[in-house]
C-alpha cells in the first residue's frame, strides 16, 4: 500500500466502497482498510438466517451509475443477504475497488499531525500510512454487542451474534436454541431458527411493534417500469430517502372506520409504508395510540395463546420510536409448539453457565445462543479507534457526553476527518444508501475545493458546531422519538450518554443546508493552510 496518500478511508461496505470509486475518479490516491476479509460492510458480517433489507430493493442500492442501476437484476421485493452481498462484490469488481483495500486490516488509531496537516493511520496488523485526509466509514451499525450477562463466557455450546455470523452458517436441526432480543435482527431471524431446532425459546426484554414485509418475488414487469423511471426514482429519494407513500392526513381527522381501513390496506401491502399512514404518527401522541392499537389487534388476532400475545404487544413507548421492525410470519412463529416466548421484565436471566441460561425461577439448557442484542450504533465503531485530533485530544474525551459535530459531518479539532452516515446526520433515520450518497457527493465536492482553493486544512467553527448540536436536539424533540429507550439514544449501552443521536430533520431538508453551507464557500468551517 502507498503509504502517502491523498485519503485514507475506514471501512469498505457501501459508504467505503463509494469513496474509493468517488475519488479515484477525481484523480486522488485513495486507499482503504477493512477490518473483514472482503467488501460488503454489514451484509458481509450479517449472513444470519432470514436477515435482508427492509428497504425495497430497486431502492436499497446505488443511483451513481445508471448502467449498473439498469444491469443489476433483483430477485426480490426485499433482498435477501446473500443477494445484496453478491451486488456488493459485483460493484467491487465492475469498479475495480478491491486493488484499492487492505482486508483483515482494522484501524486502531489514527492521529492528526498538525505541523504536517496530515492524518496518521495505523492497523492492528502494522503498517502506517499518513494521509491529507481520512474518511470515517466504519459505519452505524457495526459495532457488535454481546450482552452483559454473568458467565456468557464459560457457555460450552455454540455462542452467535448476528452481526458475526459464521461464513458456514448454522445447522441448528435437532438443538435446543435460545434467542436473546428481539428487535429487528430477532424479529427476521427466529422465524427461520424456528423451522430447524427442535426447541426455541426467544427471551423477549421489549416487545416491538412487527409489521409484515410481505416480502415477494420481483416481477419483471415491475423491474422494467421502475428502471425506465429510475432519474425520476432517484431524483425524488434524494428528497426523502424511501419513495413511502407519506400521508398528509392526520389521523384523528378521519372517522375511526377510515383510519381503520388505511392501517389495514397498508398492513396487507406490507412493509415500513405501515408508519406513514397519517402525518402525525410520529409527533402527535394520539394519533400514535392509533396505529398501536390496530397493531395490538392484529397481535391479539395472529397469536393464539392469550398470555403470550399480550407479552407480544408493545408498550409504554410510541410505534416507531424504537425502529420498526419487519417481519415474515414473526407473530404466527410463536403458535408453534415448539416455540416458547420468555417475558426478561418478569424472569431477568441471571447467569449463563456451561449449558443453561439461569433465569430468576427456572434453568434453561441450551445448546447455542444467539444474541440478536444489537450495536454500540452510531458511535461505536468510531469509539473503537484511538483517534485523537489537533492538540492531541482523543475524540471519545470530546464525546464523553454525547456526539458533537458540525452536519453530522466534521468535528472541530479534528481537521480533514469526515464522518460518513454518523451522529448529527439523517444517518439510521434514512435509507442510508441514499444518505451514504450524499455524503460522499459533499466530501468530494469539499476536498476538491480544498484542492482548487490550494488549502491544506478544513474543519468546523466551534460556534457553527454548538449550533448544529443544538439544531439536532431541537429537531429531535419536536417528535416522540425522545420517548422510547432506543439505541438512537444509546439507550441499549450501559453508561452511554442518553442523546438523541441522527438529525431527524429530513434528508431533503439536510442536503439543502449542506449544499447551502458549500455554495455559501463552507460557512461554519475554518479553511487554512496549516498553523
Ligand atoms: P457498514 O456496512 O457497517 O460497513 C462498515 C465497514 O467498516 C465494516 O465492513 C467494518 O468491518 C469496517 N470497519 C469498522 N471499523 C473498522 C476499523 N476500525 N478498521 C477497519 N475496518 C473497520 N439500512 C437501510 O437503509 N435499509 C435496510 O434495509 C437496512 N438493513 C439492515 C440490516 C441489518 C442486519 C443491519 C445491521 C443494518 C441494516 N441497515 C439498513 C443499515 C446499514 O448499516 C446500512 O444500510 C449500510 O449497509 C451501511 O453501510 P456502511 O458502509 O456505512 O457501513
Ligand atoms: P436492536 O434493535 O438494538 O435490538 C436488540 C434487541 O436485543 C432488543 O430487543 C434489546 O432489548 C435486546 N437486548 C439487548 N441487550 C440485551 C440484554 N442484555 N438482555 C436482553 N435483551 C437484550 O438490534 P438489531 O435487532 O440488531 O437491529 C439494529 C438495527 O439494525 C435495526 O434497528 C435496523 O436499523 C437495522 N436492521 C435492519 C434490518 C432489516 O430489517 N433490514 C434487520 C436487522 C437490523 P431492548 O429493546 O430492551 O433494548
Amino acid at each position: 500500500m502507498t503509504r502517502e496518500l491523498d485519503v485514507v478511508v475506514v471501512g469498505a461496505g457501501f459508504a467505503g466502497l463509494y469513496a474509493l470509486h468517488k475519488l479515484r475518479g477525481l484523480g486522488l490516491a485513495v486507499h482503504a482498510f477493512e477490518a473483514a476479509n472482503d467488501v460488503g460492510g454489514v451484509w458481509h458480517w450479517n449472513r444470519y438466517p432470514g436477515a435482508r433489507c427492509d428497504v425495497e430493493s430497486l431502492q436499497y442500492s446505488y443511483s451513481f451509475d445508471d448502467p449498473l442501476q439498469q444491469e443489476w437484476v433483483w430477485s426480490e421485493r426485499y433482498a435477501q443477504q446473500d443477494e445484496i452481498l453478491a451486488y456488493l462484490h459485483h460493484v467491487a469488481d465492475r469498479f475495480a475497488l478491491r486493488p484499492l483495500i487492505a482486508f483483515g486490516k482494522r484501524v486502531t488509531s489514527a492521529h492528526f499531525d498538525p505541523a504536517a496537516d496530515r492524518w496518521h493511520v495505523h492497523t492492528d496488523r502494522g503498517g502506517e500510512v499518513t494521509a491529507r485526509f481520512c474518511i470515517m466509514a466504519s459505519g452505524s451499525l457495526s459495532a457488535s454487542r454481546l450482552p452483559d450477562v454473568p458467565g456468557i463466557e464459560t457457555f460450552a455450546g455454540q455462542i452467535l451474534h448476528t452481526g458475526a455470523w459464521p461464513r458456514d452458517g448454522v445447522d441448528f436441526a435437532g438443538k435446543s436454541v435460545a434467542v436473546i432480543g428481539t428487535g429487528s435482527s430477532g424479529v427476521q431471524a427466529i422465524p427461520q431458527i424456528a423451522r430447524s431446532a427442535e426447541r426455541l425459546v426467544v427471551l423477549q426484554r421489549t416487545p416491538n411493534f412487527v409489521v409484515p414485509a410481505r416480502n415477494q418475488p420481483l416481477s419483471g414487469e415491475k423491474q422494467a417500469a421502475w428502471k425506465a423511471a429510475y432519474a425520476d426514482y432517484r431524483a425524488q429519494a434524494r428528497q426523502v430517502g424511501t419513495l413511502y407513500d407519506f400521508s398528509q392526513t392526520p389521523a384523528l381527522s378521519v372517522s375511526a372506520e377510515a383510519r381503520e381501513a388505511e392501517y389495514r390496506r397498508r398492513w396487507e401491502l406490507g412493509g415500513v409504508n405501515f408508519v406513514h399512514a397519517f402525518s402525525d404518527i410520529m409527533t402527535d401522541p394520539a394519533a400514535n395510540q392509533t396505529a398501536a392499537d390496530f397493531v395490538h389487534a392484529r397481535i391479539r388476532e395472529l397469536v393464539t395463546d392469550p398470555k403470550t400475545a399480550e407479552m407480544l404487544c408493545p408498550r409504554g413507548y410510541p410505534l416507531g420510536a424504537k425502529r420498526i421492525c419487519v417481519g415474515s410470519d414473526y407473530y404466527e412463529t410463536y403458535n408453534q409448539p415448539h416455540v416458547m416466548l420468555i417475558d426478561l421484565q418478569a424472569t431477568p436471566v441471571t447467569a449463563i453457565s456451561g449449558d443453561a441460561i439461569h433465569m430468576a425461577d427456572a434453568v434453561l439448557p441450551v445448546d447455542v445462543i444467539v444474541c440478536a442484542t444489537g450495536y454500540d450504533a452510531l458511535t461505536g465503531a468510531l469509539a473503537q479507534i484511538d483517534i485523537r485530533g489537533r492538540h492531541g485530544a482523543a475524540l471519545s474525551a470530546k464525546w464523553a457526553d454525547g456526539p458533537r459535530n458540525y452536519l453530522g459531518l466534521m468535528v472541530a479539532d479534528f481537521p480533514n476527518m469526515f464522518i460518513v452516515t454518523g451522529p448529527g446526520s439523517p444517518s439510521v433515520l434514512v435509507n442510508m444508501v441514499v444518505g451514504i450518497e450524499q455524503h460522499i457527493d459533499w466530501i468530494a465536492e469539499c476536498i476538491q475545493h480544498l484542492t482548487r482553493t490550494g488549502a491544506s486544512r478544513i474543519e468546523p467553527e466551534p460556534d457553527a458546531e454548538n449550533a448544529w448540536v443544538q439544531q439536532v436536539n431541537e429537531a429531535a424533540a419536536e417528535t416522540l422519538f425522545v420517548q422510547a429507550n432506543s439505541w438512537y439514544l444509546g439507550a441499549n449501552i450501559p453508561g452511554k450518554p442518553r442523546v438523541f443521536m441522527p438529525f431527524v430533520g429530513g434528508i431533503g431538508r439536510y442536503r439543502a443546508i449542506c449544499d447551502e453551507v458549500a455554495a455559501s464557500g463552507y460557512a461554519g468551517f475554518q479553511i487554512t493552510s496549516g498553523d
